[in-house]
């Protein structure tokens, strides 16, 4: 097909699109019983373990304890016979490496018998342990081919489920990823241990406040996801999207999202079809989809669940992200899940709301009804103030990316700078611990002063009431949210670092009040000393204001804040002496695997901006030279005729043109000879650096001058779909 036709196709299928009904209601199946019936849940293994392997098991996953080896034999029989009920013929062992993306290696139930024939087979062993050569995975220097072998462990907290295809189902099953040597070498790994160490941290200072609890302190995540849908014809006639998932070239479309009216607006036909089609495959998965919306730039959109304990609803997140993938096709769309496909319009991000707590105790950032709550929660407030001021630098990295850098500090997604919004009244009651007038605090009540200590204490906003969206850390009610993240990544390193940097805050708290309880202070002065001491010492993160805005980011150099611009200049951060430590210290991770984290991090950072650079090349060479050289000859031969007449005749649109030829192969050439000197470049970081202050403009300069060719040329001489095209077509 050529390029102009799949055009023309995308045309055809906008405009014949007849929205079909694959046959599936909520009239003959009902959702309730539809929700979670591919998943190896809590009432499947009620109803079909033994009840001393559920109650054992139950153990685990409520209450982290070591899972008893005994009961995985039982535990796999009940596993395989429920798949195979159910159509099932492979397992899989699901892990997420450190590209960040989700693997899987399939293996069939069926062994030979020793008779001809073949019986299902599925141990325990096979169940708990799974082996990934997996080779081919970033490891950093950490395995080296000969000892490449890795293996898969059982997370037991995250359901096994089903995946369907129309020709096969395979039972999954969530795993970790280790080498041989018990070497650390996926994403999920790291974020459970860091689970651990903020249980441990939090029941500590939690007992200080009287407050003991059988279930164990865990974080729970709620994860929205942001992501753009095109027709499928244009991805297949653009090379930029097909291969790098984001336009390299495009002028600014004549309208972009200026008019504000696809926010929340009407969802189209074809989306909403696709968007229930997800939803019915999400419940089926057991992944509580809740919210679905138009987003603010045209043809973005939004889908977000219900949270869930921070593991589960990060593997949901992944089994979303794959929904939309997959789902697409079928409605011949494409789902881009890139941070920045369209330049000039809003990126896609994944917004991380984040709370600690239990089933038992609810979010422990929910201001509660009394003074003592009030104080727990404050407390816990103060942790995360400390947490992000002492380790706002790894929160950052851990969302640094080629991709998202066209995000982050970009007019449009929060600013790089790690900051936290709080609504001016919990700014103003937590201000009056640090100024020593307490009773500010107290609206109208003009009583005490310092003495009055916490019991005074008026009820706390539930609700900062104004939205901040400019923040990249906001306080809403019973949550934080952390709205860096991109649309594409894992929120699990996101997770990983605030559960740690929680987990050292709160244990730094509880040390702090039993200090200044042993010196004989009341638990509410110990509590007003924390709170007023970091108040004192970490207030600085705290800022209401515009995040976008130039002010802003000089008064963050003057409060000392790091303003990491770009992903080279924020991995680094994750070998800085104090996260090292951090991480060495609450057993997450050994300096070594931090120090190979980084270095594949860096490594794909490169592999990304190469291969875009290397597109931008050809995608100048192959599609936008030839139709500007074939207008200018057009041109050329109109006004040779006319000359040929006699008369004279020139046009400012061919100079136009043949200066945009110019200018497109001088810039083309910069482009491939500075990508050769930084290719050869052997210093990593200094190779990341230099992608990213010199190719990375030296693409910009190419396509500035193609972008401004494609306004000149002919519509029908023009190769690539236009922005227009791609997103008011739908
Ligand atoms: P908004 O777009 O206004 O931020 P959404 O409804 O799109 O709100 O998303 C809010 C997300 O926050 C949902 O996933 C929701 O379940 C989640 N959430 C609500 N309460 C908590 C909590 N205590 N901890 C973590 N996430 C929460
Ligand atoms: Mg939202």
């Amino acid at each position: 097909m050529s390029k102009t036709s799949a055009r023309q196709s995308a045309i055809q299928a906008i405009t014949t699109y007849n929205p079909e009904s694959d046959g599936f209601n909520f009239r003959d199946v009902k959702p309730t019983e539809l929700f979670g019936c591919n998943v190896f849940n809590d009432k499947v293994m009620r109803e079909r373990l033994p009840k001393s392997v559920y109650r054992s098991l139950t153990k685990t996953i409520r209450y982290g304890e070591a899972l008893d080896p005994a009961i995985a034999d039982t535990v796999a029989a009940v596993m395989k016979d429920w798949a195979i009920e159910h159509g099932a013929t492979h397992y899989t062992h699901i892990f997420y490496p450190l590209t960040g993306q989700t693997a899987e290696k399939h293996d069939s139930f069926l062994m030979p018998d020793g008779n001809g024939g073949v019986i299902a087979e599925f141990s325990g062993s096979m169940l708990i342990r799974g082996e990934a050569d997996g080779s081919s995975f970033p490891s950093g220097g950490l395995r080296s081919t000969f000892e490449a072998r890795g293996y898969t462990a059982w997370d037991v907290t995250s359901p096994a489920y089903l995946q369907e295809n129309p020709n096969c189902i395979v039972l999954c099953i969530p795993t970790m990823f280790l080498s041989w040597t018990g070497v650390v070498l996926d994403k999920k790994t790291p974020m459970l241990r860091s689970g651990q160490a903020l249980n441990r941290e939090a029941k500590r200072l939690l007992e200080l406040f009287d407050i003991k609890s059988d279930l164990p302190i865990v974080c729970f995540a709620g994860l929205e996801q942001e992501y753009f849908l095109i027709d499928n014809n244009y991805n297949f006639a653009r090379q930029d999207l097909l291969i790098a998932g984001r336009t390299l070239f495009g002028a600014r479309p004549a309208k972009g999202q200026e008019f504000s009216d696809q926010y929340f607006g009407v969802i189209p036909q074809r989306v909403l079809s696709f968007m229930m089609e997800v939803e019915r495959e999400l419940y089926k998965l057991g992944v509580p989809v809740r919210t679905r919306h138009n987003e603010v730039a045209p043809s973005q959109y939004e889908i977000a669940p219900i949270f869930e304990q921070a593991n589960v609803a990060v593997d949901h997140n992944h089994m979303i992200m794959s929904t939309l993938r997959n789902v697409a096709k079928h409605h011949g769309l494409k789902c881009l899940l890139h941070e920045k496909p369209f330049s000039c319009i809003n990126g896609s991000g994944k917004h991380l709301n984040y709370s600690v707590g239990s089933a038992e105790l609810g979010s422990l950032f929910d201001p509660g009804d009394t003074p003592h709550a009030n104080a727990k929660f404050l407390v816990f407030c103060c942790a995360l103030i400390r947490a992000v001021h002492k380790y706002g630098g790894l929160l950052r990295a851990t969302v640094a990316s080629a991709s998202n850098d066209h995000r982050l500090g970009a007019n449009e997604a929060p600013p790089a700078i790690m900051s936290i919004f709080l609504g001016d009244e919990l700014t103003q009651v937590l201000e009056a611990f640090r100024s020593g007038h307490l009773e500010q605090a107290e609206s109208g009540k003009k009583s005490g002063i310092m003495d009055v200590g916490v019991d005074t204490l008026p009820p706390l906003p539930r609700d900062p009431g104004d939205r901040n969206r400019t923040s990249p850390i906001a306080f809403v009610g019973n949550r934080f949210e952390f709205r860096a993240l991109g649309s594409s990544q894992s929120a699990a390193d996101s997770v990983t670092a605030l559960n740690a940097m929680m987990a050292d805050s709160l244990g730094y708290a509880a040390d702090w009040l039993e200090k200044e309880l042993a010196s004989g202070m009341s638990f509410n002065e110990a509590v007003q000393s924390f709170i007023t001491h970091v108040m004192e010492e970490h207030s600085a993160v705290i800022f209401n204001g515009d995040g976008y805005s130039d002010i802003w980011h000089k008064e963050a150099e003057r409060r000392g804040l790091p303003n990491l611009h770009n992903t080279p200049e924020a991995l680094p951060v994750l070998q800085a002496p104090e996260v090292v430590e951090l991480y060495e210290r609450l057993g997450i991770m050994r300096a070594a695997e931090i120090r190979a984290r980084t270095e594949i991090y860096l490594e794909q950072y490169c592999k990304t901006l190469r291969s875009e650079s290397i597109l931008t090349v050809r995608m100048a060479r192959t599609s936008i030279f030839p139709a500007a050289l074939g207008y200018q000859k057009m041109l050329a031969e109109t006004c040779a005729a006319i000359k040929a007449m006699g008369r004279e005749f020139r046009t400012t649109t061919f100079d136009a043109v043949t200066e945009g030829l110019r200018g497109l192969q001088d810039r083309v050439n910069e482009l491939e000879t500075l990508m050769a000197s930084v290719e050869a470049e052997q210093e990593l970081q200094k190779r990341a650096d230099r992608y990213c202050n010199e190719v990375l403009p030296a693409m910009e300069a190419v396509r500035s001058v193609a972008d401004e060719l494609e306004c000149l040329i002919p519509e029908d001489m023009w190769s690539l779909p236009t922005y227009q095209e791609m997103l008011f077509n739908k």
